[in-house]
């Protein structure tokens, strides 16, 4: 077992802008089974059509990946943060894909996170729930022939979801996030960052207000609870791991 906290050498700083000093010589034993250590090195504005945000930007000293979040308001140190961990689909998130709906579920976390006083959207780069872009490719050829998502993956020798959040917490405890409200609709995501010390104070559910284009897409997946679209009559498994929940008009929550 590792300990919760294995970064001794993050100490607190006044503003997002003083993280990338701080960090400039940071390595430490990491996070998880795989030791994942990062550190910031970048931070700037990010105005987006769906708010206003910094951008933090994070070089990953195992496997060079650049993972980013997008902070809006004072969320440094901050305790029951609203956080929302998005994994990268390049398809979806920028090409508008169809096959999932990544870029749905992203936007609706963008625009709740900035309408709140503070909020923090970690973008994981595990593209395609951790297989990576062209093996999302390949897994999805083998849907069009007729697998369903987890027998694609199994095919490509692949578990049916790599992903995994030892780099969100360690980018949490860089942030020194006290604890997160996590919007998410998934029991289990909220257990797998515990295991790697991340408090976590409440859940935000995540729900997709429907409009005139997209309501019944929509309502046909959250139908199948969890399940995307069906290509050929089989099952798309979501590539965030996220059931849909839709806005009920008039619903309190
Ligand atoms: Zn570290
Ligand atoms: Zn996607």
């Amino acid at each position: 077992m590792t300990s919760p906290s294995p970064c001794s050498g993050l100490r607190r700083v006044a503003r997002l802008e003083d993280l990338p000093e701080r960090d400039k010589d940071h390595d430490c034993v990491g996070f998880g089974p795989h030791r994942i250590c990062v550190k910031v090195d970048g931070v700037a504005e990010l105005p987006t059509r769906f708010g206003r945000f910094k951008i933090v930007a994070f070089w990953n000293n195992r496997d060079g990946k650049e993972h980013v979040a997008l902070v809006h308001g004072d969320a440094m140190g901050a305790s029951e943060l609203p956080t929302r961990l998005h994994s990268e689909c390049l398809t979806g998130d920028a090409l508008g894909s169809l096959r999932c709906d990544c870029r749905d579920q992203l936007e609706v976390a963008l625009r709740r996170l900035s309408s709140m006083d503070r909020g923090l959207l970690l973008y994981l780069r595990q593209e395609g729930r951790g297989i990576g872009l062209r093996n999302k490719v390949r897994a999805y050829a083998l849907q069009d022939r007729g697998l369903d998502t987890v027998e694609a993956n199994r095919a490509l020798g692949f578990r049916d979801d790599e992903r995994d959040y030892e780099v969100a917490a360690h980018m949490l405890a860089s942030l020194n996030v006290e604890s997160i409200a996590l919007m998410t609709n998934n029991p289990d995501k909220i257990a797998q960052l515990q295991r790697y010390g991340v408090k976590i104070a409440r859940r935000i559910p995540h729900v997709i207000p429907p409009n005139e284009f997209n309501r019944n897409y929509l309502l046909t997946k959250a139908l199948r609870s969890g399940h995307q679209l069906e290509i050929d009559g089989k099952p798309i498994l979501s590539e965030q791991d996220d059931p849909v929940v839709i806005e009920q008009p008039g619903a309190s929550t």
